[in-house]
């Protein structure tokens, strides 16, 4: 039973060593007799098992000291609750500046209006989702709690250039599809959140990335579930958290470490996008990726045939070829390949091939 190169946006690849690396410990985790499923949560196994995770990604993104780090359950969707929830009080007039460049950004802002007045500051739904804001074309409320956008957005396959300047408004980013893909000054942002289940480990984990000013807000009508200050305070384990996730996660970031860091993958991230979209831009009509150049995501690429009755065989050929999961979000059709950390650059080459052999024989 061969691997395939596997596209999906999320869950979505994982590095092949930190697989194995599981396999090995399934049974007897260093010693243990057991498998990390099976340990208590505050266990001195466990225990260090989490804290070395947690030390390990504050060294990846050079986590500033005045910053908690929670390892959350709910997804990013969780969050999109939360940050109101928790923020609404922190600071300014209980209202939030959101920016919509996509499907999850309308999901964060149709959450959010159920607990703030909500200020739409850019909306890029005119244009399909393929343009974004230009940065001095942001005005923000000096007054807003604070402002919230998506630096990726993974199904339109939309990046963000530039970190939006909020001024002393508490910048919040769903980073689920970008995590971890380069660098990012931390220190720009009072949260950072993210699904674990695209660029960090398996689902069932979220990150969040909370500045210690913005913790400790929440109103008393706010379950405990939902309360950072709750999450902070029992360092992440008010109740079980998901352990073996965590686990996983901690493998990624030893991994990404050993690999010279972010530095690192985000030569490798821009080397396999860049190649990606060489490929789409120079098959001479056949194959076209929607989004402005400026906006091109490095994590997800939608890319749609010049004859949509080729689409069929296309995923149907591609998934012999051992290139799975590469339809496009339900929502918008056509193709999209996600091409997270743990996706090879050799996966990049075979779909590259791929696309060419098909325009070939359908051009
Ligand atoms: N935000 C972004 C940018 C996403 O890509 C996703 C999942 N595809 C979500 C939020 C929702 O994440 P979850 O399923 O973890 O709630």
């Amino acid at each position: 039973m061969a691997r395939v190169f596997n596209f999906g946006a999320g869950p979505a690849t994982l590095p092949e060593d930190v697989l194995i690396q599981a396999r090995d410990e399934m049974l007897d985790c260093d010693g243990t007799g057991m498998s990390v499923m099976e340990m208590s949560h505050r266990g001195k196994k466990f225990v260090a098992i989490a804290e070395q995770a947690e030390a390990d990604l504050r060294q990846l993104m050079s986590i500033p000291d005045n910053y908690k780090v929670l390892f959350l359950q709910g997804g990013a969707s969780a969050q999109f609750a939360m940050i109101p929830m928790n923020l609404k009080a922190a600071r300014g007039d209980g209202s939030a500046d959101y920016l919509n460049t996509g499907h999850w950004s309308e999901k964060a802002i149709a959450e959010a209006k159920r607990f703030l007045n909500v200020n739409v500051v850019a909306d890029t739904k005119p244009s399909k989702y393929t343009l974004l804001p230009a940065a001095d074309e942001l005005k923000f409320n000096p007054n807003a709690s604070y402002v919230h956008y998506t630096p990726n957005e993974t199904i339109a396959g939309a990046e963000f250039g530039y970190i939006p300047e909020s001024g002393d408004v508490p910048l919040v980013a769903d980073m689920s599809s970008t995590i971890l893909s380069r660098p990012v000054d931390v220190s720009k942002f009072g949260i950072i959140y993210a699904g674990a289940q695209k660029n960090i480990g398996p689902s069932g984990l979220t990150i969040a990335i909370v500045r210690d000013d913005l913790i400790g807000h929440a109103g008393a009508d706010v379950p405990a579930m939902f309360d950072y200050k709750i999450h902070a305070d029992n360092g992440s384990m008010y109740n079980t958290p998901p352990t073996y996730a965590w686990y996983i996660a901690g493998l990624v970031f030893k991994r990404l470490l050993a690999n010279g860091g972010l530095e690192q993958m985000k030569q490798i991230n821009e080397r396999k996008a860049n190649k990606l979209y060489a490929a789409i831009d120079q098959s001479g009509g056949f194959y076209r990726n929607p989004v402005a150049l400026n906006a091109r995501s490095w994590m997800n690429i939608p890319f749609i045939l010049k004859d949509d009755a080729l689409d069929k065989p296309f995923l149907a050929e591609a998934d012999k070829a051992g290139l799975s999961a590469l339809a496009g979000h339900r929502s918008v059709g056509g193709m999209r390949a996600s091409i997270y950390n743990a996706m090879p650059e050799a996966g990049i080459d075979a779909l590259i091939a791929f696309m060419h052999d098909f325009a070939q024989r359908h051009g």
